[in-house]
Parts: C-alpha cells; structure tokens; sequence
C-alpha cells in the first residue's frame, strides 16, 4: 500500500514537474486562429496564400523546431515534419492534425459573440474557427516538441508530425494526409502508431448508475458512403398528372429504406465498450449490463430506440437531399435522393448497395455512389499507445473511465491504415458536450485552461513512446 502510494507521488510529482509555457500557447492559438486556412470542396476557391502564411507563421513561432526537424511541403499545402531519433531500428511515432477549418456561418452577423477569425481570448475562452477542430491540437503538438527541444529532450524513436490541408472537404485523392501517407509508403515507413482527433470525453451523469467522464480512445472509425439513387418517369404539364410523378415514386424508395435498415450487428469494439462502462456503473446496473450484453436481441432493441445507440451497433442510412421538377408545374423526367450512410468498419460499398437494391421494391431505381470510403481496420487495445493514453488520462482524473471507442464522424487517420496497425483518435481537451457543439458551429472555442494541460499531455506522451 505504501509502495502504491509513494508511486503514485511520484507519478504526480512527475506530471507537475512538466513545464509549458502557457502565455506562449495561448498566443500562438490566437494567431493560428487568425489565419483564415478554410478548405473547399471546390479547390479552385482556396485561398492558397492563407496556408502560406500559416506555414510562416509556425515557422516563426517554432524557431527550435525549425532549426532542428526537417520540413517538407507534401501535396498542395500539407506539412510533414521529421524529428529525426537516435534509434533508426525503431518504427516512428507519428501525431496527426489538419490546419485546415471549415467556413464560418454567420460571419458578419451576429451569431458569433466574437467574430470568427479573431482568436480573441477573454481570458476563459479563446474564440474562433478551428479553435476545437483543430489548430488547438496542432498548436499544442508543436508547443510540446517546442518545449522539449529547449529541454534538450532528444528521442530515441523518430516522430513525424503530420499537417493535412484538407481533412474537412477532401477524402481520397487530392487529400493531403494521402499524399502524406503515399510519401511515407514509398520510403518504406512503417509507423509503431499514430495519434488524431477523433476520441470523445463524455461526462456521464446518471445520479445512481454513474457520475465520471467516459474518455473514448478511437480505435476505429465508421466508413461512410454518399450513395444517390435515381428514378426516372416521363416528363410533361402538371395539369395533367400520371398517378404517380418521379417524385412519388422516389418518395416510395425513401419509405422503402426507412422501413428496412440495416441488421444491427456487435462488433468487439463496441462489445468492450459498453462492458467496460457497465463495469463502473453502481449496482444493479453493473450486475445487470453483461446480462443484457450477453442477450443481444434485448440490447439491440433498446440500443436502436436511440440514435446514438443506432449508430453503434448497425450502419446508418439517412435520406438528406432530395431533388425533382425545377418548376411546380413541370412534372420531373427524374428524382433522386442522396442517401448519406455511415458503415460499420467491414461493410463495403458493394454490401450497401446490395442491402438498397434489396429492399427497395422500385427494381428500376439507379444507384451511384457519388463519394465512398471503406473502413475495416480496428486498432488493438494490447499495444503500448493505447496504455498510455490510459495511463495519461486516469493521472489527469483517477475516475475517468477509459474505453475503446468507435469514432462516428470521419478523420485523416484511416489512410494511415497502410502503413501502421495502431492508430488511435483521442484528445486530451477535457470539454463539455455544449461546448463540443460549436465545433463547424458559431461561437467554437477552447478554454484557456486546457491549453497548458494539453502541451503537458503531448510532452508525456511524447516521451513515453520515445525513449
Ligand atoms: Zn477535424
């Protein structure tokens, strides 16, 4: 027990000893903020010299890293930083982030309390784009191997900092971290693990079940499809209709594939999941969850009666854009719906289109899967990565509870799929779900406080996966 006790001093003791320059974090986030590096899916409407002078300004910001990495410029405007270890029979590291953002709504209006690129800091908040997704991250990456580098810290393992320009408009060619990734490939690279954005810090608050934050370490992510179905009738005057026009016959479709989803199906990932939650609920939830775990049917039923719990366990379909006659009195020669769907890592395109065809009854519907990307890899939970996140978010708050996660939403990870097995999405900005909402919304912004906890967190990661 005291053998327990002084260990953990120490740990603690250790963790404190960290130092950071706070000041110089802030401000660095403000400036990035400042720098409009917003991504299109329509490349001809980037405004390039942005990302230029977002390069200038690491590269002023960052003089040490500068003087001691090497950086090249992949893609269009992607970065890729080589921090060169001592130990070249060792697999890199790599940590990941886009310095891309997604356009401000409302800019001029008044929705934003503080306008979007302004990087103010009110001293609790710093506001703007990108403030949460994610020139945080980047900036407190390059804060930690800034600071280390003043420490004299020299790495046994090389770590490679990646810099997409993209990850918010652009998947497969054309997309920075690809081409990131094809660079590293064709050297022969072999990364030990790589660490995004995409985990999820959920404070639960179920007054007799369970009161701690739920820390998701991302260790897959869900593939997703934009697949447009189309129906075609003969055209002509509205004022003298067939029985059915194109659209009713689409709206038919759309019944059709919101009365059939898809099977609900466990994946061990989402298995462990819950398990590991149901473990720290109070009794009798935490006797009752492997019950109910182990009695799929029941689970699913109550699972699919939410959204998010949907969302877990089956592949989604959602029926978003629908288009028909230009004209109220044209009767429209097609209709087509897009189907946004989000597959479970190991469902293919080919496997969505066949579910579609399968239970629309309309057999004359044509299918296109207008952008598609596959996921199917699911990072382990034995590796060294992943106990460090453990071990480094446990040591923030000793109640935290640490679970593998099945990331929803889309990140530049998974083309790091060919080239390492232990990819993992986490973050170690503590923030409540309101405040997660901003993100690609009015009024993102990252508190203050979490800046400095967050270089400490890279600094330690850093050094635990590389010496
Ligand atoms: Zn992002």
């Amino acid at each position: 027990m005291l053998f327990y006790a002084m260990f953990l001093m120490a740990f603690v003791l250790h963790a404190q000893t960290e130092q950071v320059n706070a000041d110089r974090a802030q401000r660095h986030l403000s400036e990035a903020i400042q720098i409009r590096t917003v991504s299109q899916i329509d490349e001809s409407k980037m405004e390039w010299t942005e990302f230029e002078r977002f390069h200038a300004f690491l590269e002023h910001s960052y003089p040490l890293i500068h003087n001691t990495l090497l950086r090249e410029k992949i893609s269009k405007a992607s970065l890729l930083y080589t921090w060169q270890g001592t130990r070249p029979d060792l697999d890199p590291i790599a940590l990941l982030a886009h310095m891309d953002v997604v356009p401000a709504v409302d800019e001029d209006g008044d929705l934003w309390q503080h306008p979007p690129f302004s990087g103010f800091n009110d001293g609790e908040y710093i506001w703007g784009r990108g403030a949460l997704d994610m020139k945080n991250v980047l900036v407190c990456v390059m804060e930690a191997v800034e600071t280390l580098l003043e420490e004299g810290y020299v790495p046994e393992r090389t770590v490679y900092l990646c810099f997409g320009h993209n990850e918010e408009t652009t998947i497969n060619e054309g997309n920075g971290a690809y081409a990131i990734v094809n660079t590293l490939k064709e050297r022969g690279i072999h990364l030990e693990s790589t660490l995004d954005e995409g985990g999820a810090v959920l404070p639960i608050d179920i007054k007799g079940v369970l009161q701690a934050n739920l820390v998701g370490i991302g260790i897959a992510e869900k593939g997703f499809a934009n697949v447009k179905i189309t129906v075609r009738a003969d055209g002509g005057h509205a004022s003298q209709p067939p029985k059915h026009t194109a659209a009713g016959q689409l709206a038919k479709v759309v019944r059709d594939l919101e009365r059939h989803p898809f099977e609900p199906e466990m994946l061990t990932i989402v298995d462990d999941m819950f398990r590991t939650v149901g473990k720290n609920t109070e009794f009798p939830i935490r006797w009752l969850a492997p019950f109910l775990l182990d009695f799929q049917p029941l689970f699913f039923a109550i699972a699919c009666q939410f959204p998010p719990g949907a969302a877990f366990v089956r592949t989604t379909m959602a029926c978003t854009m629908l288009e028909g006659s230009p004209s109220p009195n044209v009767l429209p020669e097609e209709a087509c719906v897009i189907i946004d769907c989000r597959m479970l890592p190991g469902t293919t395109a080919e496997d969505v289109e066949r579910h579609i065809r399968k239970v629309v009854r309309n057999k004359d519907i044509e299918v296109e899967f207008v952008r598609c990307k596959e996921t199917k890899a699911i990072s382990p939970v034995d590796s060294k990565a992943f106990a460090v996140l453990t071990e480094l978010s446990q040591q923030r708050d000793g109640k935290n509870i640490v679970a593998p996660y099945l990331v929803m939403g889309r990140t530049d990870s998974y083309h790091y799929e060919a080239i390492c097995e232990n990819i993992y999405r986490y973050s170690p900005f503590l923030v409540p779900t309101s405040l997660l909402l901003t993100t690609h919304a009015a009024n993102e912004r990252c508190p203050v406080e979490e800046l400095a906890e967050s270089v400490r967190f890279y600094k330690m990661y850093i050094k635990k996966m590389t010496e």
